[in-house]
């Protein structure tokens, strides 16, 4: 059997219960070893085989899977955050999917929701925004036409950029143009929810040279949006005057 499971952002305990107890049953793992971190590995049995995908091939990979298959093993290919997220899984699954492998997929906390979490933030907030976008931007892989950061920007959604930081000068000259303005706050989490987590605060004016003062440039998360900062009205959910399914409102219980 072979599970792709998330591993979450970083801290081993923030795996799923799913996805521990495969590990610690796991006959074979293949670990993504730039991003997920090692502490994961001691929850596996003594005479697991482990792999580090880091410095394999997809075919490399795909080989390991199903010499493990053949043997009846059970295989974990750990992926970082969640695996459906920038995971390349997609191209694993459909070369499985035409040798007649069957597989599942755990899902896992990916970092844009830790990120969120490290700044103590909530994503959507009414008459703010009630979308989140997930996007990169184009580096050595392009995005289809239509996803230019400028282009989503102006939606004026919350956003999370993945994959990004190293090209902090072009997102921020990107999305400030989007925006329509360089006030928009922005927070940038490094590592969220590892030991050496740092959060920079700031706005697309300023977040540019914060990030290359402390060296950032790699692993970090680029939220973008007015959640960050300012005014919101509260939630009609835990409004007093606002009733639904499981709550009369206070003039109804009158
Ligand atoms: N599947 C993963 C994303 C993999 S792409 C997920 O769901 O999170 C790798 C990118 O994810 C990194 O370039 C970075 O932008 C982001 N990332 C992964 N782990 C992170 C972490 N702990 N803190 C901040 N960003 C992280």
């Amino acid at each position: 059997m072979i599970s792709f499971v998330g591993a979450g952002p970083g801290n081993v305990d923030l795996i799923t219960i799913k996805g521990r107890r495969l590990l610690e049953e796991a006959d074979v793992v293949i670990y993504a070893g730039s991003l997920v971190s090692k502490e994961h590995l001691e929850f596996c049995k003594k005479d697991c085989e482990i792999h580090n995908s880091a410095s394999m091939t997809l075919e490399e990979v795909i080989d390991v899977m199903s010499e493990g298959e053949n043997k009846g093993l059970k295989i974990v290919r750990l992926h970082t955050g969640d695996p459906t997220i920038y995971g390349a899984i997609r191209e694993q699954m459909d070369i499985l999917d035409s040798k007649g492998i069957t597989y599942e997929v755990v899902p896992g906390v990916s970092s844009f929701t830790a990120a969120c979490s490290a700044i103590k933030k909530e994503f959507t907030l009414p008459s703010v925004s009630q979308t989140v976008i997930l996007t990169r931007i184009e580096g050595r892989t392009p995005v289809p036409k239509g996803e230019d950061l400028e282009e989503l920007a102006k939606h004026k959604a919350s956003m999370a950029i993945f994959l990004s930081v190293q090209d902090i000068d072009r997102v921020v000259e990107k999305l400030a143009k989007g925006y329509g303005t360089y006030e928009t706050p922005v927070a940038v989490v490094y590592k969220a929810t590892w030991e050496d987590e740092e959060i920079l605060l700031g706005t697309l004016g300023d977040i540019a040279e914060k990030i290359k003062d402390k060296g950032i440039n790699k692993m970090a998360q680029i939220l973008v949006g007015n959640f960050i900062g300012g005014d919101y009205e509260r939630s009609k959910l835990y409004d007093p005057g606002f009733s639904h399914k499981f709550r009369l409102s206070s003039e109804e219980m009158k």
